[in-house]
């Protein structure tokens, strides 16, 4: 049988057997609607209860600051939009960064429509936002700064606690993006000065379709859907009881279990860049060598093309992703990459590789086997390598 190797946790992850296993109760025998008076309702509401209570220990806020949405894309929507209309009155601007998860980036984008005025912050060659210019952008119409904690693309980590502190002393709030990060990067809304995170279940072995933004108490935001009074009345919508239930295991276990998944999986995420860049010709580290997801590894293979390389890997069992899984598809070039200014030439090859929990060594020489293999052949097939070794090219 055909080995299989999962690389694209960034992506999405599996769910995680106990996960499964405590979300069942509430698909049939504990269905009841939490907002129903009786005991099958109240039954569900305890455990929604039980979840929201749980998860607000784990990022260091209070429970009335969780409000369970669709997963990461509704709460960055909801983070940027519902700002933005709450508060016209004291501003228009927006603070972001060009490396920002299309969520935000087109949230932004939307409202640049109605009037409101966005500052796309630049990275360095590593996809590290610019704090000065940061620091220089802020205005007296400024309303928000949205920064990830970390890129979903090239695995790069933000400096949040400095942006954050940034945006407190000159009163701005401070959103950020934690969809790569919970699990991975060790936070604590009230410790490092976060006024809303974002955060998605399925990027944490937790079920798709489920997530949370974090508002802090007193911050003034938008009701997000109109409906009825889920979510204190802000978000409108049947409360998804399985989901919530199943993303709270999955946060407790990805937190719990943290410090030794980061240690096996930068263990492995720096065994696979030492053997690229001592076996590959013209491989290129894409972002950051430390300050990176400890699971992300992005290499640019020169004078090939990469979706040609990630389908002889998908032939090979091995599942990767071309830039982000999002853009991958549609063949667009990776704005994070040429926000870093990475040459356009190697840009279309970068090919991302995370790790996740079944990860394990023996994953790595079958990978580096066949890419190896793959570069060869692709390379041989390129016009543009032929000319760099002086061949004609043939037509
Ligand atoms: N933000 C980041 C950084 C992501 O990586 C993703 C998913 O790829 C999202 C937001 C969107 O999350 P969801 O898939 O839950 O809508």
């Amino acid at each position: 049988m055909k080995r299989k190797i999962y690389l694209d946790n960034a992506a999405t992850t599996s769910v995680d057997k106990d996960v499964t296993e405590a979300m069942l109760p509430y698909f049939s025998g504990t269905f009841g609607n939490p907002n129903s008076l009786h005991f099958f309702g109240r039954e569900a509401a305890k455990a929604v209860t039980a979840a929201r209570d749980n998860i607000a220990a784990m990022l260091g806020c209070k429970p009335t600051e969780i409000y369970f949405t669709s997963g990461g894309t509704e709460a960055d929507n909801w983070a940027i939009k519902g700002i933005y209309n709450a508060n016209k009155d004291k501003g228009n601007h927006i603070i972001t960064s060009k490396i920002e998860h299309k969520a935000v980036i087109a949230s932004c984008k939307r409202l640049e429509k109605d009037g409101a005025k966005i500052t796309y912050l630049d990275v360095d060659k590593y996809g590290i936002v610019d704090l000065e210019q940061l620091k220089k952008s802020i205005t007296e119409g400024t309303l928000l700064v949205s920064v990830m904690t970390a890129n979903n693309e090239v695995g790069s980590l933000q400096p949040i606690k400095e942006i954050a502190q940034i945006c407190a002393e000159r009163k701005v709030l401070f959103h950020t993006d934690a969809v790569q990060a919970i699990g991975t990067v060790d936070i604590n809304v009230k410790r490092d000065n976060i006024d809303m995170l974002s955060l998605s279940a399925h990027k944490f072995y937790g079920p798709k379709g489920i997530g949370a933004l974090y508002i802090k108490n007193g911050i003034k935001n938008d009701r997000y859907i109109s409906g009825g009074s889920q979510e204190r009345g802000m978000r409108g919508g049947t409360t998804n009881v399985p989901l919530i239930v199943g993303m709270n295991v999955a946060m407790e276990k990805a937190i719990r279990d943290m410090d030794i998944n980061n240690k096996k999986l930068s263990y492995l995420r720096d065994m696979l860049i030492k053997r690229i860049e001592s076996e590959i010709p013209d491989a290129f580290l894409n972002g950051h060598r430390e300050r990176r997801l400890a699971n992300n590894a992005n290499f640019s293979f020169k004078y090939i093309e990469g979706e040609s390389l990630i389908l002889m890997l998908d032939m090979q069992g091995i599942a990767v992703s071309s830039g982000s899984a999002c853009t991958s598809g549609s063949l667009e070039s990776s704005h994070v990459l040429s926000a870093m200014n990475v040459p356009a030439e190697i840009t279309q090859s970068a090919t991302r590789f995370s790790f996740g929990k079944d990860s394990n060594e023996q994953d790595i020489d079958y990978i580096i086997e066949n890419l190896k293999n793959n570069v060869t052949t692709l390379r041989a097939m390129s016009p543009l390598f032929a000319q760099q070794k002086g061949e004609p090219i043939n037509v």
